[in-house]
């Protein structure tokens, strides 16, 4: 019998998608897109005290941003409760599981002694049933957890799809809590009774749960579950070679949306980071799902490269539909407190200067000038409106006045005005920018002016040559 493929990404909601869960949700999809499997999102939301709504719509609409669509799900875990508490009433039954009522206070002295004798702290077994074993007396007013009764000895193997085989003893391990004293489910559990009912076949997930797998195989096989297969794709390191963290600049996806980063550039980008096809650097949503078969992904951790994601990026702009980047700039531009009409003329100013841009803040950042007072550095006025190019930026603007508003029409009035003032082109473009651009460095000065209101120019102009510094 040949299964499905069948894979998941199960995000806790206590926080934005970080960028680490959104590649593994981005190998997980495509995996599955790969061998036309199915993908499911279920959240894990049983950290009620750190689990939010919000956090959910958060990662949801993240998750829409990147295109990573889901056939089944989102399947909340606090929805399935009555499901884990059939399952570990079954356990308790079969002896895979017990009741333990040491309270807190004694767990602390359990270590606290462990710690003394130089020993590793773990759970000693004392409400473990083991024939002939007489357990301690039930104490009076302790609500008790409930431990999965692991293997005492032996290993656990198995080989993971990332690391290659992986072995742990379990001596290593202990009698995990599955169900906390307030009833809810632990992570080791509830993910297990989850990957086991949605007939999960590959589980990719972060390394930093490589330690909890042989806990929750021991529990597969406690269940006589199929076992799906594991792959725990190494961490994402900060550009100083620490683990990615908030402290160390953005780590959530929608903070790149906000940051004007295109949802393909980062789907590419971060495919690219831990996983590899050839010398592939640009690649598309459908390359990525052919080419992913889940073997080439590192084994070592990626480091985050901001220089190359802006590179990435920038391709993507560059490739974009500017109807598209119009309406993305009209968002930009808003949060600015900046009214920006969207339609042709926007469409033609994102062609003007959509080469020159790593993101769409960038390209606001040019395209401010258009609808909004611009102000011109005391450098730049002093460098580049001089006494000698004034007189021609009166000239300037009374020629604009008459002329067609076209380029052609625009480079053949500042061509008069040099020959009439005896400058070179350089001097008196240089000082156009300054004015009416607020930068000295501009595309080719009659395409830009040409994208501007006309009086608007004329007045900019007219402000500097009436009011000489
Ligand atoms: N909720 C876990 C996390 O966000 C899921 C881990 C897993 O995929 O098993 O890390």
């Amino acid at each position: 019998m040949t299964s499905t493929v069948r894979t998941r990404i199960a995000p806790s909601p206590t926080g934005f998608l970080h960028l680490g869960t959104a590649r593994t949700a981005l190998y997980s999809w495509a995996y599955a897109r790969h061998y036309g499997g199915q993908f499911v999102l279920r959240v894990e939301d049983t950290d009620v005290s750190r689990s939010t709504q919000e956090s959910v719509d958060q990662i949801l609409a993240a998750m829409h941003w990147l295109g990573l669509d889901y056939d089944e799900g989102p399947i909340y875990q606090m929805q399935r409760l009555d499901r884990y508490r059939a399952v570990v009433a079954q356990m308790i039954e079969e002896g895979t599981a017990y009741r333990c009522y040491c309270t807190p206070e004694e767990l602390d002295a359990m270590r606290e002694a462990q710690r003394a004798r130089g020993e590793k702290t773990r759970y000693d077994g004392r409400w473990r049933p083991e024939p002939g074993k007489v357990l301690p007396p039930l104490p009076a007013g302790v609500q008790p957890v409930v431990r999965f009764r692991n293997p005492p000895d032996g290993e656990v193997t198995w080989d993971d799809l990332v690391k290659g085989p992986i072995t742990i003893g379990n001596r290593e391990i202990d009698d995990l809590v599955i169900v906390r004293a307030d009833g809810i489910p632990t992570y080791n559990f509830a993910v297990v009774v989850d990957d086991w009912d949605m007939r999960i076949t590959h589980v990719f997930r972060g390394d930093e749960h490589v330690n909890n797998t042989p806990w929750q195989i021991n529990i597969f096989n406690a269940l006589k579950a199929p076992l799906p297969l594991f792959g725990h794709v190494p961490v994402i390191l900060g550009d100083d070679g620490q683990k990615l963290s908030k402290r160390r600049g953005a780590v959530s996806v929608t903070a790149y949306e906000d940051n004007g980063y295109l949802p393909e550039a980062m789907l590419n980008y971060l495919a690219r980071l831990g996983w590899s096809h050839g010398d592939e650097e640009l690649f598309s949503r459908e390359q990525l799902v052919q080419w992913f078969d889940g073997q080439h992904l590192s084994k070592s951790p990626a480091q985050w490269d901001a220089a190359k994601l802006a590179w990435v990026n920038g391709h993507y702009i560059k490739q974009a539909d500017n109807a598209r980047l119009a309406a993305l700039v009209v968002t930009q531009l808003q949060r600015r407190g900046i009214v920006a009409e969207d339609g042709d003329r926007l469409q033609r100013m994102c062609a003007l200067y959509k080469d020159r841009c790593a993101t769409v803040v960038e390209l606001a950042d040019w395209l401010a000038m258009y609808f909004a007072d611009v102000t011109p550095s005391a450098e730049d006025l002093t460098a580049h409106v001089t006494a000698a190019v004034r007189p021609a930026l009166a000239t300037l603007a009374d020629r604009f006045a008459t002329i067609e508003w076209t380029k052609p029409a625009i480079a053949a009035a500042f061509k008069e005005t040099l020959t009439q003032h005896g400058l070179k082109m350089p001097q008196l473009a240089h000082a156009v920018r300054v004015l009416v651009c607020g930068r000295a460095q501009t595309p080719s000065i009659d395409a830009v002016l040409e994208l501007f209101d006309r009086a608007e120019v004329q007045a900019r102009l007219r402000a500097a040559s009436e009011n000489p510094l």
